[in-house]
């Protein structure tokens, strides 16, 4: 479906909810309040919602996300009937269930999970997302046991991966492609990327990486050897190519990431005016975001869905 800038809008991120079982710095540092449950989007909505996308609006690609996607009660049941209606279904989670999960989700329809992994020291990981590094690791050896595709996804930190190598030499040990991403800043994030935020750009050329392809949004390098994608919303932004839209846990569309607008879609999923409501809404998609004039997201990046 085209926005108003002509861009082919076919790509959603749905949030299943807003929990986490991590508190990352740069991502949902303060706790916010609970949602009642009746204001969370029922397992059922959300398979009508990706249905809707899929057979009404002709997107092809659906993302799953959170808070963190396996706390969810009922994630199975969703990515089965969202696989059964999108042809591209992913899911992104922090790894720690992913032990319990990874045989299910395969089962279920997934072919691949994107991990997010900053680091491979156990105190920097505690120290960064408050969670056991042991068991992340376990669920990632637990995707690569099912045969689930692996990426994995690190913010960019100063004193945290700005040296690259554990983590290029982990991902390559287990088979999975290591994407570094620039940290977006936050309102309720804003004094922690002063601290550690990166210009990837910069960061790439300081250390000598020789630039070896684009895939979409990800620049790829190679460094001592191995391969490393870098995904930097600020210092190369995508907007123009932009072609994905965001949906909160209580329905909520974004159309940017960054934008203060969101527009209530509950009450639309599976009705006859879904596909004109959505074509409304994609007219008003921002050509770009307003990072680089200060413009920041008010919300969490946990409490939309990353
Ligand atoms: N809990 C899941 C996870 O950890 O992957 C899914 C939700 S999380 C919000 C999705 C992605 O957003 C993660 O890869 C996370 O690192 C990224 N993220 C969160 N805050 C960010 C920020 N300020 N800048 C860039 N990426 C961020």
């Amino acid at each position: 479906m085209l926005d108003g800038y002509g861009r082919n809008i076919r790509y959603a991120r749905i949030s299943v909810t807003d929990l986490c079982n991590l508190k990352c710095r740069y991502c949902k540092p303060r706790p916010v309040p609970k949602l009642r449950h009746e204001d969370l989007l029922s397992v059922d909505e959300i398979i009508t919602l990706g249905t809707d996308l899929c057979n009404k609006a002709g997107f092809t690609k659906i993302r799953l996300t959170g808070g963190e996607p396996l706390v969810r009660k009922g994630i199975v049941p969703i990515v089965r009937g969202i696989c059964a209606v999108c042809p591209d279904v992913g899911i992104t989670t922090n790894g720690i269930l992913l032990a319990t999960y990874a045989e299910e989700l395969r089962d279920a329809g997934i072919r691949r999970v994107n991990v997010s992994l900053d680091t491979t020291d156990e105190n920097v990981y505690r120290a960064v997302t408050g969670g056991d590094l042991r068991s992340a690791l376990a669920g990632i050896e637990a995707a690569r046991a099912a045969g689930l595709g692996l990426k994995l996804n690190a913010v960019l930190q100063r004193g945290v991966n700005d040296d690259p190598l554990p983590l290029m030499e982990y991902a390559e040990s287990v088979g999975a492609e290591l994407r570094m991403i620039e940290m977006m800043p936050f309102a309720s994030t804003l004094r922690y990327a002063g601290e550690r935020a990166l210009n990837a750009e910069e960061w790439a050329r300081s250390l000598g990486m020789e630039p070896s392809g684009v895939d979409g949004k990800v620049r790829k390098y190679s460094y001592r050897g191995h391969e490393i994608g870098i995904i930097a919303a600020l210092s190369r932004n995508f907007c123009a190519e932009c072609n994905r839209i965001r949906i909160t846990c209580t329905g909520m569309l974004l159309p940017c990431l960054h934008g203060a607008q969101a527009y209530p879609l509950r009450d639309r999923i599976g009705t006859e005016d879904f596909k004109e409501y959505l074509r409304y809404v994609l007219a008003l998609k921002p050509s770009s975001h307003g990072l680089g004039e200060g413009n920041y997201q008010k919300i969490d990046m946990g409490s939309i869905g990353g």
